[in-house]
């Protein structure tokens, strides 16, 4: 399917500017995603998923309106927030790919269908304990989507800056496969801020391979944001995580 040629005409019908900007962005997105797996001569299309933090909910209610049903966010506060402002929207999933403290972990299952930034066993607990209470409550009827987040830097410093150790991926994969109610679905990463992204996706590569071997079922590899998109896509990144391209440059606080 071919998705920027509908987004282009959305942009030409749109009377809000907004909707307009938003859509002809990321009808440039997925023109870069369709050339990128191309040129890596992949059959398959990564999807893609917009992170919309700092901006409001107005934007993912238009978003939505465009066709898009992955939204990114990485605080949970603003997260819940605009979550609930959205309300019931068909269809729509909302992915945590923030930090995340142990005692968010209540708040992020009664909106998130994917949490990708699970990184020690103690947050498996959490998110596992949450998710069978808001089960039980009947918050959520589907199991809670987990991404396992791997720290790419090389060599890995103390500072834990989010992100799991290469070598404790094994561990962690066993806890969350072991938890009711969290299912394993793959690998996150953001490459490091001071190398090439291409070595650090090469090696999430390998290290994803690896972790289907024991859990078939576990072949996610979100990674790719809007600077290195095409390098994610050329190591086989299935889930781009997009925020600027599409919505602009963050207002910072
Ligand atoms: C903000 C963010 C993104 C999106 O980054 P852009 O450069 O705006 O495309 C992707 N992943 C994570 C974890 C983020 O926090």
């Amino acid at each position: 399917m071919d998705f920027s040629t509908g987004l282009r005409s959305a942009a030409e019908n749109a009377e809000d500017p907004r909707t307009r900007q938003l859509a002809l962005n990321l009808a440039a997105v997925h023109e870069r995603i369709d050339r990128a797996a191309q040129a890596a001569g992949r059959a398959d299309r990564p999807e893609l998923i917009v992170v919309t933090k700092y901006f409001p909910a107005a934007d993912v209610v238009r978003l939505y309106e465009l066709g898009v049903r992955d939204i990114g966010e990485n605080k949970d506060q603003e997260a819940a927030a605009k979550a609930a402002e959205v309300g019931d929207m068909g269809g729509l999933r909302w992915h945590f790919i923030g930090q995340l403290q142990t005692n968010k972990a209540k708040s992020v299952v009664r909106y998130a269908s994917s949490v990708h930034s699970v990184d020690r066993p103690k947050l498996v607990r959490a998110l596992g304990n949450a998710a069978a209470r808001a089960v039980q409550e009947s918050i959520r009827s589907q199991p809670l989507e987990v991404l396992l987040q791997v720290d790419l830097r090389d060599p890995l410093p103390d500072d834990q800056r989010g992100g799991a150790a290469p070598e404790a991926l094994g561990d962690l994969a066993a806890a969350v496969a072991g938890t009711e109610h969290l299912q394993l679905a793959g690998l996150m990463a953001v490459a490091p801020l001071d190398s090439a992204p291409e070595p650090a996706f090469e090696r999430l590569g390998e290290l994803a391979t690896s972790l289907s071997q024991d859990h078939p079922l576990a072949t996610e590899i979100s990674a790719g944001m809007s600077q290195d998109l095409e390098v994610a896509v050329r190591y086989g990144a299935t889930r781009l995580r997009i925020g600027r391209d599409v919505l602009g440059e963050r207002p910072y606080p």
